[in-house]
């Protein structure tokens, strides 16, 4: 196990700061904990990802609790929020579709308390922990429930300046699925269960219903996937298409104004 990883569980299943650690090196850990410490240590090696066995992962500057219903946040995803934060109006709304762990939702909330800001999952599961998430941060979101649109409460017909999405885009072959931490990441967020593309198209078509005009829908998707995406928003009327990229300088994500 790497040493970084080996110190995050001692310090999470101990207490200890890092500091203490260097300096308590010889003392011994009560049985309970020593006990947790092993059992978190063996799901480590059996693959599990730390954010699971730590119950937590941070994003954007703020520690969510993640559980395995829900898909870890990723540092790319930052780059989503940061689009909407820069094109989300005075006293704006706002709707993150497939919410998960409430990471981009709950940010945006807590960045920009006068935004009204709905977010909705097809997970019963998610959303209860969306929920533990908004209210560890005191943010105010409406949740709903239900598969893309359909979800129950959901915002009004054109009532939207930013429709968002980090939707499951990774398609069904891929072997990335079968590696690393997606391996026990919630598969229904991870792939559409076809061409990787399925998603986004629906979001794509049904989206010029709840945006404003001038409103903006922007998606997190795959670094193949720049092109495809851009053609879709375009054929369903959207202006000003771009794709902007990740930290990599990978093709990350892209948004589209309405008319
Ligand atoms: N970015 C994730 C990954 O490739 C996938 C997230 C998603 O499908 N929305 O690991």
């Amino acid at each position: 196990m790497p040493r970084l990883e080996a110190r995050m569980l001692l310090q999470h299943f101990t207490g200890l700061t890092h500091a203490q650690i260097l300096t308590h090196g010889q003392q011994r850990l009560p049985e309970k904990q020593w006990a947790a410490l092993q059992q978190a240590a063996a799901k480590r090696q059996r693959g599990e990802p730390m954010a699971y066995i730590l119950g937590e992962r941070e994003f954007y500057g703020r520690r969510f609790e993640v559980t395995p219903d829900v898909l870890i946040p990723r540092p790319e995803t930052e780059h989503l929020v940061d689009a909407a934060l820069s094109r989300l109006p005075p006293n704006g709304a706002l709707w993150d579709l497939g919410t998960g762990s409430g990471a981009i939702a709950v940010t945006l909330a807590c960045e920009r308390p006068d935004a009204h800001i709905w977010a909705s999952d097809v997970s019963a599961n998610a959303l209860t922990i969306a929920k533990r998430n908004a209210d560890a941060f005191q943010a105010t979101i409406t949740l709903g429930w239900g598969s893309w649109f359909d979800a129950n409460p959901r915002p009004q017909a054109h009532s939207l300046d930013v429709l968002i999405s980090n939707p499951p885009y990774i398609e069904s072959q891929d072997h990335h699925l079968q590696q690393g931490d997606l391996r026990f990441e919630p598969r229904h967020a991870l792939t559409d269960f076809a061409d990787g593309l399925s998603a986004i198209r629906t979001i794509i078509a049904q989206a010029p219903c709840f945006l404003k005009s001038a409103g903006w829908l922007m998606l997190e998707h795959g670094f193949d996937q720049g092109r495809a995406v851009r053609a879709a928003m375009e054929q369903q009327g959207f202006q000003h298409v771009q794709t902007q990229q990740d930290w990599a300088n990978l093709d990350r994500l892209t948004l589209g104004q309405m008319a």
